[in-house]
């Protein structure tokens, strides 16, 4: 049998759409996301480019601020203050990786909680775990978005999580916790990662290791969701999970590309829209 596909693109584009609708709701107020983008790398310009393309798509004002690589750790502090004081900006993020001489914790530290539409900051981390306002990291939110549209209810479920990132992996096994699934972490020194793999009824696979989960590592109709971005011999995008031999066990997998890659900018747009309805309230 083969697996019922969860369609990123298509739950994004719904998304974006119910979001469209909320910012109609603001009385005027616009939504502002300032992105800071340090150096040249040429991943990080894509990815802004990306990101204020669907600002604009949905009419959320962006604000670019671009600094040499050779920019000053004081200097983008003080920046980061400007925009912590900026009443048009509602939500601030910064483009990672950092130059080597820039301490990525001050700066993540330096933006305000309430503005921190990454969800980052240790007091967002920190309300992730205890309940609270806060603003969840957006990949694996957009995850959790995935299932609940899916109608996939985490609660009694066992998700193993293959991956301890502080963007993606920890925090997307304190969500999955949070709806009452039992986690199991999975890492770069666990012992047998197939005996744990094969226990998940949700798999999510947040490793950066192209094919490291084939049809041997999931049982039959396990949820499978690929966080994976990497490039196959061509050069084509790939994820984490061999999507041919998984999708004829799985009971629902995430392709890639058009799987988890959509919802993340469009959890960004959603954390940057809730930013500004709490900023209006
Ligand atoms: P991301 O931010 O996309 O999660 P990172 O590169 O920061 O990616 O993290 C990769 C994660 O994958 C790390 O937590 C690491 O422990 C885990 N990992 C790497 N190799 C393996 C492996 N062979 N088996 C299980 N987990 C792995």
């Amino acid at each position: 049998m083969s697996a019922e596909i969860i369609d990123g693109k298509k739950i994004a584009q719904s998304m974006r759409e119910q979001l469209k609708n909320r910012i109609a709701q603001l009385n005027g107020v616009k939504p502002g996301l300032a992105v800071v983008l340090i150096g040249d790398n040429q991943a990080s310009k894509t990815y802004v480019s990306m990101k204020q393309k669907a600002c604009e798509a949905l009419d959320i004002y962006s604000k670019l601020v671009k600094l040499p690589a050779s920019a000053t750790e004081s200097e983008l502090l003080d920046i980061i203050q400007e925009l912590n004081n900026d009443s048009s900006i509602h939500g601030i993020l910064v483009q990672l990786p950092l130059p080597d001489h820039i301490n990525e914790t001050s700066v993540i530290e330096a933006i305000h909680p309430s503005k921190d539409v990454d969800g980052f900051h240790p007091i967002n981390i920190g309300r992730l775990q205890t309940g609270g306002e806060a603003f969840y990291p957006c990949t694996p939110n957009g995850i959790m978005k995935m299932l609940e549209h899916h109608e996939i209810d985490p609660a009694g479920k066992h998700a193993v999580v293959v991956g301890r990132s502080n963007i993606v992996g920890k925090p997307m096994g304190q969500l999955l916790l949070g709806k009452s699934a039992t986690v199991t972490y999975c890492h770069s020194k666990t012992a047998d990662l197939k005996a744990h793999t094969r226990q998940a009824d949700i798999l999510i696979a947040a490793a950066g290791i192209r094919n490291l989960i084939t049809a041997d590592h999931i049982k039959e109709g396990a949820v499978v969701i690929d966080v994976g971005m990497n490039r196959d011999d061509e050069g084509k995008l790939c994820g984490d999970v061999d999507y041919s031999q998984c999708s004829q066990k799985a009971s629902a997998i995430t392709p890639v590309p058009g799987g988890v890659g959509p919802m993340t900018i469009t959890m960004l747009l959603f954390n940057t829209v809730e930013s500004a309805e709490r900023f209006s309230r």
